[in-house]
């Protein structure tokens, strides 16, 4: 079974696989700046754009060293800083406010911080970039090139836009995938990775209104490992585990995806199987018994065999009902010498030739 702590290992691994990818984008970003800013005689962003390619290696190095939470910080620092000072001197039509936007994204990344103190500092920069708007109106752009502003603009919303897209629809994916396997968690026995009695319990509810809905027969089996508890004293409670998750195994090989097959308690499974006339379900329930008795256990010197008790649910039933003839059935089994398997009698009883 997967280690429960293992799913956040793997989120937390991708997150930083992703920081580390966007780290070297950014470096890469500032190098380009800062020769664009040299070429247009912008001394003063030029040089702020040094102490930027510096931040973001320093950073790289902090996410190599394990100090993600240390890096977030400077990074968001770095940007913040970054964005304000060139919206302060080349105005706002360039597009740098919007990195202001990712930084918010990349704060609510660092698990470090509460998530409190997160929210804030991410209201903090939407509350900056809104205001640069107001501070920096006036401020135009009078340098070379002024013709290219809207494609710098149209570039910056690119740089900016696509990151927060890439990180949410990977955050999503991971939330789908633990979702996925809580559910799975919670549905399912986590020895025989068969459906646990209280999952098993909504499916049947939902299989039986279906098979009523639609006039279709549907059987119940309730089924024992036999003389289980003197494997578990010869061959040791491992062992009686292996023999636990073989059976279950061949019980899904005998029956259908349809079928619901549960593991009910210790050494007892419950299969329901709709759309299948009690004479088909015997059928089954017997090739799978012949078939469990042939199968050869490693260090066994004797056969695992299982007894069955087969009923038929009829419409007006209730559940508990049909299980108690289901049981009775199984009792049968075992009464009459074990590895067999035994039709319910009386209201439940099956009309089975052969
Ligand atoms: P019968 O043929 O009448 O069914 O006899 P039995 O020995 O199979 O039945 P009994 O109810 O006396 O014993 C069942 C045993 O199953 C006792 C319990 O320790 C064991 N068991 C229950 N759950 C597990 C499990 O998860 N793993 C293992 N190894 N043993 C289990
Ligand atoms: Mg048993
Ligand atoms: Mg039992």
């Amino acid at each position: 079974m997967q280690h429960p702590h293992s799913q956040p290992d793997i989120v937390e691994q991708v997150k930083l696989t992703l920081l580390k990818r966007v780290a070297w984008y950014c470096l890469g970003l500032h190098v380009l700046l800062l020769m664009v800013f040299w070429l247009l005689n912008i001394t003063s962003l030029a040089l702020l754009n040094i102490v930027s390619v510096i931040a973001w290696g320093a950073g790289i190095y902090l996410l190599n060293h394990e100090h993600r939470s240390l890096a977030l910080r400077l990074f968001s620092i770095e940007v913040a800083i970054h964005a304000v000072s060139v919206c302060a001197l080349l105005g706002m039509e360039l597009g740098f406010q919007y990195y202001l936007w990712t930084v918010s994204c990349l704060l609510l990344l660092d698990n470090n911080m509460e998530l409190k103190p997160a929210v804030a500092a991410s209201t903090i920069m939407i509350i900056l970039f809104a205001a640069m708007y107001i501070w920096f109106d006036d401020v135009t752009y009078n340098y070379a090139f002024a013709n290219l502003l809207p494609y710098v603009h149209f570039t910056n919303v690119l740089v900016c836009g696509i990151p927060m897209i890439f990180t949410v629809s990977l955050i999503r994916e991971v939330t789908m995938q633990q979702r996925q396997s809580l559910e799975q968690l919670a549905a399912k026995d986590p020895l025989t990775h068969m459906y646990n009695r209280r999952y098993a319990l909504e499916l049947i509810t939902h299989a039986k209104y279906h098979c009523d809905e639609n006039n279709e027969t549907l059987c119940i089996v309730m089924a024992d490992i036999d003389h289980f508890k003197q494997i578990n004293d010869d061959y040791g409670h491992v062992q009686g585990d292996e023999v636990l998750k073989r059976v279950a195994l061949m019980i899904e090989k005998y029956t259908r995806p349809v079928d619901i097959c549960a593991r009910w308690g210790g050494e007892e499974f419950l299969l329901v199987m709709p759309n299948c006339t009690p004479k088909t379900a015997m059928f089954r329930i017997e090739k799978l018994r012949s078939s469990i008795t042939c199968e050869v256990f490693e260090h066994f010197d004797k056969h695992v065999t299982m007894s069955f008790g087969v009923a038929l649910w009829p419409t007006s039933s209730n559940f508990d009902t049909v299980l108690q003839h289901a049981d009775n059935a199984l009792y049968s089994s075992k009464k009459n010498g074990r590895n067999q398997v035994t039709a319910a009698s009386s209201l439940y009883e099956i009309p089975y030739s052969g």
